[in-house]
């Protein structure tokens, strides 16, 4: 399928990297394809960014069926563009379309499109230390129809938005609050596709957590409450001992990305890594016996986000001293480095965007 393009008549000023935030800026381009039954996924082609112009009856506006994907793209000290595994976003990608009745999308030539996009919008790529263009691939239902059903036709898009450094007054550890009231995903779910059903379920306990003095709800499993499945929208890591502890991907965790780095490169280190039910008792036991040394949560977002704090059943504990832990700290510097072009690439997860 050959890509059209058409540029932008008028483009955007950029914002200062300093304001930049996260999520509240948008390119000048945008990449579109549609699919219906008879053609398959069609059009694909680049234009200007703008709305979306939809029926009120647009099913995914009723039932939800939407998912995305969230990836950066880096710039290098040399001023090279280049993403961190974007295959596996795409593959997560067609994983959470199965579970959602979607048709599957080529891997191979939706990363062309993403790389013929990132080409064009290049100068869009901040480059002061810990900013990037984050890239949101996205499909919809799009049939004008209010029945119960999976849609016959979608939109496929990817928009890019600068975004800040995520610890601008440096790395900070999070509060976090252990909610036995709500869950975000259970067993025979949707948890492991990244649908929108699943954010909008997890804002009330959020907004609970946040109330109370809480930056994130840790979430339990929606069968027992009993064992840690995830932190936010975060994979969830404890070092107890000398292990590294991650909850196993049970179908209804997010299967992240930065969660399977984090295990590969603590592994690579010789730390023992286990991927096992840990419930929150089992937490507070290390915690009493003093062998728990840090927990921190994993993602593109933040790439790691230390845990300073717990609350859980009214019952509050701090994790070491409080402050950022050296392993948290370790695999951080190390991501970033890797994400950054500062460290060889052993994995071969970078992948340049070529300037044609
Ligand atoms: C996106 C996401 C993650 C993290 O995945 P990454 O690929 O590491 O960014 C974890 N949990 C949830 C619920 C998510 O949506």
């Amino acid at each position: 399928m050959e890509i059209t393009i058409k540029k932008a008549d008028t483009l955007k000023k950029h914002p200062e990297d300093s304001a930049l935030g996260f999520g509240t800026f948008f390119t000048d381009h945008m990449f579109n394809m549609d699919y219906n039954p008879e053609e398959g996924w069609h059009n694909p082609r680049i234009e200007p960014y703008g709305p979306l112009e939809m029926d009120p009856s647009t099913m995914v506006l009723h039932y939800g069926q939407a998912i995305f994907e969230g990836l950066k793209a880096y710039k290098t000290e040399s001023g090279e563009i280049q993403l961190f595994r974007p295959k596996d976003n795409l593959k997560r990608l067609n994983t959470s379309g199965h579970m959602l009745c979607m048709p599957e999308l080529d891997e191979e030539f939706i990363l062309e499109a993403l790389l013929k996009l990132l080409n064009i919008e290049r100068d869009w790529v901040p480059a002061e230390s810990g900013t990037s263009l984050y890239i949101r691939p996205t499909i919809i239902a799009t049939d004008p129809y209010i029945g119960l059903r999976s849609s016959h036709t979608y939109r496929f898009f990817i928009i890019l938005s600068p975004v800040g450094a995520y610890y601008p007054e440096g790395f900070d550890p999070v509060k976090i609050w252990v909610t036995t009231d709500y869950v975000r995903a259970v067993r025979g779910g949707v948890g492991q596709a990244k649908t929108a059903g699943n954010y909008a379920a997890s804002l009330y306990a959020t907004e609970l957590a946040n109330k109370d003095g809480y930056t994130q709800v840790m979430w339990l499993d929606g069968v027992e409450l009993k064992y840690v499945e995830e932190v936010g929208s975060m994979n969830i890591f404890f070092l107890i001992g000398d292990e590294l502890i991650t909850p196993e991907l049970n179908r209804s965790i997010l299967s992240g990305v930065t969660r399977n780095s984090v295990i590969k490169l603590a592994k690579s280190w010789g730390v023992t890594v286990v991927e096992r039910k840990i419930s929150i008792d089992e937490v507070y036991a290390a915690h009493s016996s003093g062998e728990l040394k840090e927990v921190f949560g994993s993602g593109t977002a933040a790439v790691i986000s230390p845990v300073g704090n717990i609350k859980y059943n009214g019952k509050e504990i701090t994790i070491g001293d409080g402050s950022v832990g050296s392993f948290a700290a370790k695999l951080f510097n190390d991501l970033m480095d890797i994400q950054y072009g500062k460290t060889e690439d052993s994995y071969n997860w970078i992948v340049p965007v070529p300037s044609v």
